[in-house]
């Protein structure tokens, strides 16, 4: 194994060792080579995200069946065809036409795709995520969905900073999360909160996360970060 390998092999098992038994941890994955991703998998990884259809594919198609793959990213509707042949779940849909989308191309192929909704707990002005009093309605339509699974909440909130100032963020979608599985809807059962990234997977965890999405911590710094 060569250094990289190693780094992101001690990396993944520090990591594995921290979060609780019940937490899934997601290897956030953009702009990582197949090598570093078949690394962190041969690690321990199970699940693992990327922001870009076109850059997952040919990892997707190198390493497909050893792990889950996770669309993290904001997803364009004109990429949802190709985002369902690949990705075992899609955390990012914000939309009514996007989830319209996704249901139409998994009726194409005959295959119910599990979603997460993003919710943009702090109405930041970042663009991606429903809105919080949008959340409802955007949850009644994929119910209605028959290639669809809701499974729950995702959000994004700040990547840097202190992780104290992720909280409120946090705590507001495990709120939504709460009231919404409260609904008891037909045909959802709301399982995934994903939530927390390097900077804050902590205190995520602390307001009930159970997915959460580590890239700098496995892989190490990014160019552009
Ligand atoms: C990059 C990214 C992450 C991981 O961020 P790190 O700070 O590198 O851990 C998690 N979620 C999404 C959506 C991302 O784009």
């Amino acid at each position: 194994m060569d250094l990289r390998s190693i780094q992101i092999a001690e990396a993944v098992e520090v990591l594995l060792k921290t979060i609780p038994p019940d937490v899934t941890l997601v290897a956030a994955a953009k702009g990582r080579s197949i090598e570093e991703v078949e690394a962190a998998i041969q690690a321990g990884v199970g699940h693992v995200g990327h922001n870009y259809v076109q850059e997952a594919q040919p990892i997707i198609e190198a390493l497909g069946d050893r792990a889950n793959w996770h669309m993290i990213g904001h997803l364009q509707r004109n990429k949802a065809a190709a985002a369902v042949r690949i990705f075992d779940m899609i955390e990012t849909v914000d939309s009514m036409r996007l989830a319209e989308a996704i249901d139409l191309r998994c009726a194409g192929l005959g295959i119910t795709m599990p979603v997460l909704i993003e919710i943009n707990s702090g109405r930041e002005r970042t663009k991606t995520g429903v809105l919080p009093e949008e959340l409802d309605d955007l949850v009644d339509g994929i119910t209605k969905m028959e290639h669809i699974q809701l499974m729950g909440l995702m959000t994004m909130g700040p990547r840097f900073g202190d992780p104290e100032d992720a909280r409120p963020f946090f705590k507001a979608t495990r709120e939504a999360f709460e009231r919404i599985s409260a609904r008891r809807l037909l045909n959802v059962s709301l399982r995934y909160l994903s939530m927390g990234m390097t900077n804050s997977y902590q205190v995520a965890i602390e307001e009930g996360a159970n997915l959460v999405r580590i890239g700098t911590k496995i892989f190490g710094t990014r160019e552009g970060d």
